[in-house]
């Protein structure tokens, strides 16, 4: 009999599988906090009777991520890379801000929506990743930097598209609040633009941020950045993202990463404040991490300064994304490569 992994199960879940196993259903709370911190060894979680301990043995097992690689920065920048049980590997980032500490998580090994820009595409979708290997990301992050570092946010931006395996992200975010006290308010979810799924998200009621990158004004630019757009192009995302806010009362945000030469003129500029226009939105501007591969390079200070006070002449929010990690590939997917290569 294949054993059951007690990871990724909810409270309810943990309930309803030691009840079938006649155990005492307030013990599913405390298993679960034993899991929430990272222990995986039954033997450990001493508040547990011995018969229990010997039934969870027998018949389940707690899934880990293993950490493979670590890199820390300078700027406290930490970034992971993990083997998953089938020897795939996935990463995710460590980042202190002035608001707290934040996590960068994976939702699947690599992304088949082959943005230009991006390290996580270049050897296609491999595979979804499973909710708990999601949640445990950031439990083995907190385990390994410890409680001095208490994770206070997290967003969906490393390698993969999340709402292409929307089930799985949904169901980590839930176990996270559940798990490691971590207010949806608190929660980021970045997409290159999957408009069923923003609608979808809209009437999740779940208050996170989402969070969709753009990159470019019109579609012909857009095209050649982001492929995803000749499915989904600008006016219907826009409009997605409209349905988004009139649901939710969330504002959006939109990720801009400039790149030299290519995005960053104030031209394209005006072209993104009358798209933006009277939307309950935000924009973060980010300089481009340059990916070896694809040979992009980041636009000087100059034109960046430019193309944010167009934005912000127009009434639009701006943010310019402080830059972490650059010393230690800190790019989406980049770490992954390194490894593979
Ligand atoms: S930027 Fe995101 S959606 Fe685009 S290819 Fe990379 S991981 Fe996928």
């Amino acid at each position: 009999m294949d054993k059951i992994n007690l990871k990724g199960m909810t409270i309810k879940e943990i309930k309803d599988f030691i009840e079938q196993n006649k155990e005492k259903s307030f013990r599913a709370e405390q298993i679960f906090e034993w899991i929430c911190k990272g222990v995986s060894n039954f033997d450990l979680m001493t508040n547990l009777p011995k018969d229990l301990r010997l039934m969870l043995k027998q018949k389940a097992y707690i899934g880990e991520l293993q950490i493979v690689k670590k890199k820390a920065d300078r700027d406290k920048t930490v970034k992971y890379l993990f083997l998953l049980e089938d020897k795939n590997v996935v990463e995710s980032v460590f980042m202190k801000y002035g608001y707290g500490n934040s996590v960068c998580l994976s939702s699947q090994v690599g992304c088949k929506m082959g943005c230009v820009f991006c390290a996580s595409t270049i050897g296609g979708c491999i595979r979804n990743l499973k909710k708990w290997e999601i949640f445990d990301q950031l439990i083995q992050i907190q385990n390994d930097l410890g409680e001095k570092h208490r994770i206070t946010h997290l967003v969906i931006m490393g390698s993969g598209e999340p709402l292409e395996n929307y089930n799985e992200v949904i169901g980590a975010l839930r176990l996270i609040h559940e798990g490691k006290n971590i207010s949806f308010r608190r929660m980021t979810l970045s997409t290159c633009g999957i408009i069923p799924g923003i609608e979808r998200l809209a009437r999740e009621n779940l208050p996170i941020t989402l969070s969709v990158s753009l990159h470019a004004p019109t579609d012909e630019l857009r095209n050649r950045l982001m492929p995803i757009n000749k499915i989904y192009p600008i006016s219907p995302l826009i409009k997605a993202c409209k349905y988004y806010i009139n649901i939710t009362k969330r504002r959006i945000t939109f990720e801009y990463a400039l790149i030299k030469g290519i995005n960053d003129s104030p031209k394209e500029a005006r072209l993104l404040a009358k798209i933006l226009k009277n939307l309950l939105c935000h924009v973060n501007l980010i300089n481009i991490n340059p990916v070896k591969e694809r040979g992009f390079e980041q636009p000087d200070k100059k034109s960046v300064q430019t193309f944010k006070k167009i934005l912000e002449k127009e009434g639009i929010n701006v943010t310019l994304r402080r830059k972490l990690g650059i010393g230690i590939d800190a790019g989406c997917g980049q770490l992954r490569r390194r490894y593979l290569d």
